[in-house]
Parts: structure tokens; C-alpha cells; sequence
């Protein structure tokens, strides 16, 4: 196989914008994604949304802009109806439509949950949900384009990282399942699942941390097993055929954390008129640990179709519409964690960028602490916090990155910061932080973080909050 300076494990949002951001500096790159597209979580799973939130900008506005030209490829949503305002009628969990005339930039302010309160503030927390939606195949076809304009990156689709050598500081060389071997200058794991890291050797966490661990406040006393809730995501339709998938039978079991009071879900409207439907969630994510991947993937499926019938019954707006797709993967909200440099944590996420310190700032956000399932709860961040450039620099190791949901990140943190521009924002990060380490003829973990945050400017990702007037001015140019 040719010579690679990088190889990206994992096409997703943090390995898409890791490739792109270091193709355009030169590096040549090999992508190497397990599925038969490009997207991860966000076409796969389903994942068809943006939330609102602060940071979000560089290679995910020039992905949306460029969306934006294909006809029904992306809007902008809001958030219409709620089930905690029944003043509204009745709603099964939280209602987002599109509404034209918004901008990208309407859905780059900070995350309501963290300032207003959902009840009292309805009208303010409505203005501030605004996020972008999206068809998932126009995503992937967009993602495969815009590296394919780089012409210095190798797309390997339906192929794994399988195995990975050592020497002393440095990973060797990875061999694919192909059975072929690479050996360029770097890696970057953005395998959502930290497969590339495992497979180095490096020490990861899974479950929710305990308060001695990090120092958390929010922590629990002992290690829980138990990730973030999963969800099997679907799309609903009045247009379309129906999914051919054959309905499962049998009843919801007494381990189903939603079996007595089956609600909430979180619906986006597509430019179509379709609607993706996330129940919120479909299994808890210590029932998702107990059962592995496939059997929860089947569980979900039955479960999904309850629930569906369930609502259908009591929402008399879908009656007339039924199932078009189901998302041949499950979301997968928190997998195993990096143990990297510098862990993010709860004080990080309290602290905000006034008072955190760190030099190193290379992606910004502010999503709530979100943890789904029985006993879930979401804890708002009072301001923009930052992640570390050292959450993403393995320890002990000085060829690797990570760049995606297995990240450094405490288990608390990531119920914060898991979204898609967000691990795109890491991506591009990477892929930057790779094409310096070459140029100034370094290893990952010396490369100046001042330069890094400074070309990370240069490429218009916001690392303070607000945007300067510059960056704001550049956001409105759709
Ligand atoms: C149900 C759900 C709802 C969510 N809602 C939102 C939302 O509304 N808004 C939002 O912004 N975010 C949301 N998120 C979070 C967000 O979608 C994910 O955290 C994010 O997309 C993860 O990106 P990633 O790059 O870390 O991983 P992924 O997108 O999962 O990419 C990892 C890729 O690596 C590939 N891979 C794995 N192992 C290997 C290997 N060994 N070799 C090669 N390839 C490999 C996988 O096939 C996959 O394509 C949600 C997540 C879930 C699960």
C-alpha cells in the first residue's frame, strides 16, 4: 500500500473533519471507515440533527453551507411544542419544525438548558432552540466530496483498523482487516469507540466514573456500569413507502425503563416533510452493557415499534403516518473513554473559559450535562467551556490522536460535549494539530498550542464566546 503521512480510523463527524482539515494542509491522508459510508453516528444511527450551541463553527458551516445548495438537503429547525407546556396541546416530548428564514448562526448560541428555565422561560427557550437538520445520505455524498476535492485522501469504506504495532512511544503501523499494513507519521482514532486506541494499548474507561476518580462533585461515590441511554432512531412519513423491516413480536420486558410510562422523544421534521423520531431513550445504557451491541440493537427495535404504537394511539396527528426507515445502526451515546493528557471534567464544564486556564483551548461548547435513561438528569452549564487540545493526545503515546466521542473526557463531561460539531470541531483540530507536528518537525504532543489555537482561527473556528464581530459577520454569509 502507498505511502500515507495519516491515517484516520473512522469516517464520522471527528474523523471526516480530521481528514479534511489535514488534506488541505498537505498531508496525504487514508480514511479508513468501517461502514459502507461516510458519517458515523450521523447517517448511520440516524443522528440527523445539530443541536443549538455555542462553538460549532469552521468545517461545519462549510459542510451546511454546501448542503444548503442541494434542494432539500438541510433547514434549520426550532423547537415548536413541548410536553412540559400542555398549554400547547399535548405533545409527545419536544416538537422541532422548520421555520425559513433562520440562519447557521441562529443555532450557534449558547444551549437554552444551561440559562432559562424550560417552564418559565418558554418563549426566550424556544428562540434559543434552533438547530440544523439534515438527509443523511446528502451528508455522506457531501463528506466523501469535500475530501475528494483535497485529492489527498484515500477513501477505504466497509474496511476496519484492526490491529496496531508498538514501538516505545509510537504506534508502528495498523493493519487493516484486509489484511494490508500502513505505516505513515500519525494516527487518529475517530472510531467513536476508541478501537484504534485499544488496539495501541492505551488505557480506556467505560461507565460512569467514580468521585475519586476525577474529583467530580456530580460523580457517583463507586464506579457504576452504566453509559449513557441508547436509541434506535426512525423516520415517519405521509410520502413514502413503508420499511420492509419485519415488525418483532413479543412483549416489553420488566428491564424496559420506559414500560410503565412510555413518553418523551425528541422529533425533527425534515425538509421533506418526514419526521426522524428519538426516543429518549429507547434502552438504558446499563441494560445496553448487560445485552451487547446486537441483541440491544434487536430489543430497540422491538421496543421502537411499541412505542410508535403507543403513540400513535394517543397522538392522533400521526395516525395517518407510519415507519419509512429505521437506522441500520444504533446511537450510541458514550462509549469507552481515552485515558489522554488532560481528562475534562465537571469543574471544566463549571468553571467556563473565564476561569478554566488552559493554554491549549482548541474547540468550544456548552451543551448541558445530559445523561439519558433510568434516573437521567440534565444539568445545564452555566457559561461556554473549552476542551483542551490535551484531551485529544493519548497518554504516553506521541504519533496519536483522538478525535471523536472517546475522547478525554470524564464520563460526566462527555454527557456534555458528545455532539457532532463538537467532535467535528475536535477533528479539525487534529487534522491541524498533524499537518503542524510536520512542518515543524515535531511529535503530537509538542506542537505549539498557541499556533495550533491561532490557525484554528484562521480557519474560522470560534474559540471564545461570543464570536467576534468577524467571526459573527463570516456566519451570516450563508
Ligand atoms: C441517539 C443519539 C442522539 C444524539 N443527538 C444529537 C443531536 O441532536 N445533536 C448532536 O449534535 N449530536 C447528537 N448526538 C451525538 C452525536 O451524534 C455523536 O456523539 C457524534 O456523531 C459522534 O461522532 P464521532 O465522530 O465521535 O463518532 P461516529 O460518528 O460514531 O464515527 C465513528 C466511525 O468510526 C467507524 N469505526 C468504528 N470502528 C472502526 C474501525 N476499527 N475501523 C474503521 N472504522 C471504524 C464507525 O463505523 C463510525 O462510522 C446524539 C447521539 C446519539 C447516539
Amino acid at each position: 500500500m502507498q505511502d500515507f503521512d495519516l491515517v484516520v480510523a473512522g469516517g464520522g463527524s471527528g474523523g471526516f473533519a480530521a481528514a479534511l482539515a489535514s488534506a488541505r494542509r498537505g498531508l496525504s491522508v487514508l480514511l479508513v471507515e468501517r461502514q459502507s459510508a461516510l458519517g458515523g453516528t450521523s447517517t448511520q444511527a440516524g443522528v440527523t440533527g445539530w443541536e443549538a450551541g455555542c462553538g460549532n463553527t469552521g468545517i461545519p458551516f462549510e459542510l451546511y453551507k454546501r448542503l444548503k445548495k442541494i434542494p432539500h438537503a438541510t433547514g434549520i429547525y426550532r423547537l415548536r411544542r413541548h410536553c412540559c407546556w400542555p398549554e400547547d396541546g399535548w405533545f409527545p416530548g419536544g416538537e422541532n419544525v422548520l421555520v425559513p428564514g433562520l440562519g447557521y448562526i441562529d443555532t450557534c448560541v449558547r444551549h437554552a438548558l444551561g440559562t432559562l428555565d424550560l417552564r418559565q422561560d418558554k418563549k426566550s427557550f424556544r428562540e434559543r432552540i434552533a438547530g440544523v437538520v439534515f438527509e443523511p445520505q446528502a451528508m455522506a455524498m457531501m463528506m466523501r466530496t469535500m475530501l475528494g476535492e483535497t485529492e489527498r485522501v484515500t477513501i477505504l469504506t466497509e474496511t476496519s483498523v484492526a490491529k496496531a504495532e508498538i514501538a516505545g512511544r509510537r504506534v508502528s503501523g495498523v493493519t487493516l482487516d484486509s489484511g494490508a499494513t500502513v505505516r505513515p507519521r500519525f494516527f487518529v482514532d475517530a472510531t467513536g469507540d476508541g478501537n484504534l486506541c485499544t488496539a495501541c494499548g492505551c488505557e480506556l474507561l467505560q461507565g460512569q466514573d467514580a468521585k475519586t476518580r476525577f474529583g467530580e462533585p456530580a460523580a457517583p461515590d463507586a464506579p457504576v456500569a452504566k453509559v449513557n441511554g441508547v436509541s434506535l432512531i426512525f423516520r415517519v412519513t405521509r410520502n413514502r413507502a413503508r420499511d420492509t423491516v419485519p415488525v418483532p413480536t413479543g412483549s416489553l420486558p420488566d428491564a424496559c425503563w420506559w414500560r410503565d410510562s412510555p413518553g418523551s422523544a425528541h422529533t425533527v421534521q425534515f425538509p421533506d416533510g418526514d419526521l426522524s423520531i428519538n426516543i429518549l431513550p429507547t434502552m438504558d445504557g446499563a441494560e445496553f452493557l448487560r445485552l451487547g451491541y446486537a441483541a440491544s440493537y434487536q430489543e430497540c427495535l422491538k421496543r421502537l415499534h411499541f412505542w410508535w404504537n403507543w403513540a400513535q394511539v394517543r397522538f392522533p396527528e400521526w395516525a395517518d403516518m407510519h415507519i419509512c426507515w429505521i437506522a441500520p445502526s444504533l446511537g450510541v451515546r458514550e462509549t469507552r473513554r481515552t485515558v489522554c493528557e488532560y481528562m475534562l471534567k465537571q469543574q471544566d464544564l463549571e468553571s467556563g473559559l473565564v476561569r478554566q486556564q488552559h493554554p491549549d483551548i482548541i474547540a468550544i461548547a456548552d451543551h448541558p450535562m445530559d445523561f439519558h435513561g433510568a434516573g437521567g438528569h440534565c444539568q445545564g452549564v452555566r457559561s461556554a467551556y473549552g476542551i483542551p487540545y490535551r484531551c485529544l493526545i493519548p497518554k504516553g503515546f506521541d504519533n496519536l490522536l483522538v478525535s471523536c466521542r472517546a475522547a478525554g473526557l470524564s464520563s460526566l463531561a462527555a454527557s456534555s460535549c458528545r455532539l457532532s460539531r463538537t467532535m467535528m470541531q475536535l477533528g479539525q483540530a487534529a487534522g491541524v494539530a498533524c499537518a503542524l507536528a510536520v512542518k515543524r518537525r515535531v511529535n503530537l504532543p509538542s506542537v505549539s498550542p498557541e499556533e495550533l489555537r491561532n490557525e484554528l482561527a484562521g480557519e474560522h473556528v470560534c474559540l471564545d464566546f461570543p464570536p467576534t464581530p468577524e467571526l459573527a459577520a463570516h456566519l451570516r454569509c450563508e
